[in-house]
């Protein structure tokens, strides 16, 4: 009789991830999974992994964040990427897959494992033993109504993501440090980006004419007021930005308006714009920001965007196996977490699994090392906030890496980061295969 050991919910590509990981380390799995019984909005084939927007899982260039994450994940054995490569098509440098072959090539692997038992069934509790919850951004029922029990005001179910800019890219003659009214550090905690009134008027008229990404059939767009996308406020009125994020008051400027970037990481390798969540389409975004004089000729590291999701807040409710705090043996996997993206959630997957089998197997497991994309995943997560700082859901990003000593130019940068990370990365796990 098939007795499962771990229940691993949700067939998406953290789930049958997590199970495969599991499998092959000799673990009974029972992969729940609601389709077709149950679809998202987002979901229409009975597949496992379905891709549900673009067929493409970003660039496979080892010295890009994309590049550098999925090469850990081969390393790591991934059945996801391992399925990816076998049903690519061509796309430049980016893995793009044919989306059926590639669905159907990870369902027939899972479904011939003989340490995994896939049940089509929508379950709408969380079951008790060891469990990985991976339901995805688009969770449903009753499971994610106990999710959001379990997890309280931390449980998300919109992303509203800022843009992140990298500070070498900064015009620092055109930008000054200053906390309104002289709160926080002596320097000051933000960097301001002034604008005159006629540069103001210029952006006001860009946002509002810009091109936005039109929400989904189910996504609803209701907004939070603390929490509304530039280009709404900026429908309001002229002057509802410059009384909004982009106030001037408190700093010692005249400046008509500022954006205010505040450091994403504690190396100041990296910023976000304060308040700039927003749907402009992505070379929107790189149009109109660069309308700000000291971000003309910024490099960004992440888009803003606004979605629906469900994500909850890792670094308060999850413990360093990605369990649950308050429910120790239900881990979370995927989206989830809050990470962002195919691959990601595909790692928070695998890391999740790995976890999971050092807990059943008593052994300790040290975290993914910092400088590999996992590890800078992992640690975005889990790293405690600062007051006020915000939790935003993620993508890779060089900006969530340590920053490399010394200075090079930015494409030498990136194959450092990439050297550095697979350094890292191969002891790390020889010590997890010997564990
Ligand atoms: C509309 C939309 C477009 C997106 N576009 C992109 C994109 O272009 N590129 C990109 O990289 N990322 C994109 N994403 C994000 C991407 O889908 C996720 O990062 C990724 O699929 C998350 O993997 P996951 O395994 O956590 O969740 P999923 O892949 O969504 O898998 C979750 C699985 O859990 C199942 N499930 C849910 N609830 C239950 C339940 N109660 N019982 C049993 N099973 C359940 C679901 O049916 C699903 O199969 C998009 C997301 C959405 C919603």
């Amino acid at each position: 009789m098939f007795s499962p050991e771990v229940t691993v919910v949700g067939g998406g590509l953290a789930g049958c991830e997590a199970a495969w990981q599991l499998a092959r380390r000799g673990i009974k799995v029972a992969l729940v999974e609601q389709k077709p019984a149950r679809m998202s909005p987002a979901h229409t084939t009975p597949l496992l992994a379905e891709l549900v927007c673009s067929n493409s899982l970003r660039s496979d260039s080892p010295d890009s964040p994309a590049g550098l994450l999925k090469a850990e994940l081969r390393r790591a054995g991934s059945l996801i990427v391992a399925c990816a490569d076998e049903t690519r098509v061509p796309a430049g440098d980016a893995l793009a897959v044919d989306r059926q072959s590639f669905s159907r090539a990870v369902t027939v692997a899972l479904a011939l494992d003989p340490n995994v038992r896939i049940e089509r069934r929508p379950l709408d509790r969380i079951p008790d033993g060891p469990v990985i919850v991976a339901g995805g951004p688009l969770i449903s029922g009753g499971l994610g109504r106990e999710l959001r029990a379990l997890a309280g005001d931390r449980f998300y179910f919109y992303d509203a993501i800022a843009p992140i800019v990298e500070a070498d890219s900064i015009d620092w003659d055109r930008a000054f440090f200053g906390s309104r009214y002289d709160k926080g550090s002596v320097e000051g905690d933000y960097v301001n980006c002034p604008l005159t009134k006629s540069e103001y008027r210029a952006f006001v008229s860009a946002v509002r004419e810009g091109k936005k990404v039109l929400p989904h059939a189910f996504e609803e767009p209701r907004y939070f007021e603390g929490c509304l996308p530039i280009e709404v406020m900026a429908e309001r009125g002229d002057d509802v930005l410059a009384f909004g994020p982009m106030k001037p008051v408190g700093l010692d400027t005249h400046a008509y308006a500022v954006v205010q970037l505040r450091a994403e990481n504690r190396w100041g390798s990296s910023y976000n714009l304060v308040g700039f969540q927003t749907r402009l389409t992505y070379p929107e975004q790189k149009r109109i920001f660069a309308l700000v004089p000291a971000l003309k000729n910024a490099e960004w590291l992440r888009f803003g965007s606004i979605h629906r999701n469900s994500y909850v807040e890792a670094w308060r409710l999850l413990g360093s196996a990605l369990e649950l705090k308050r429910r120790p043996e239900v881990q979370l996997a995927g989206q989830l977490t809050g990470v962002e993206g195919y691959i990601e959630s595909t790692a928070m997957g695998l890391i999740a699994a790995l976890f999971c089998h050092a807990r059943l197997t008593g052994r300790a497991l040290e975290p993914p090392p910092a400088t590999t994309g996992f590890g800078a995943l992992y640690r975005h997560l889990l790293r405690p906030r600062q007051p006020g700082e915000a939790f935003q859901p993620t993508n890779i990003n060089f900006g969530l890496l340590p920053p490399l000593d010394g200075r090079a130019k930015k494409r030498e940068r990136r194959a450092l980061h990439a050297e550095r990370a697979a350094a890292a990365f191969a002891p790390w796990l020889s010590a997890v295969a010997a564990a």
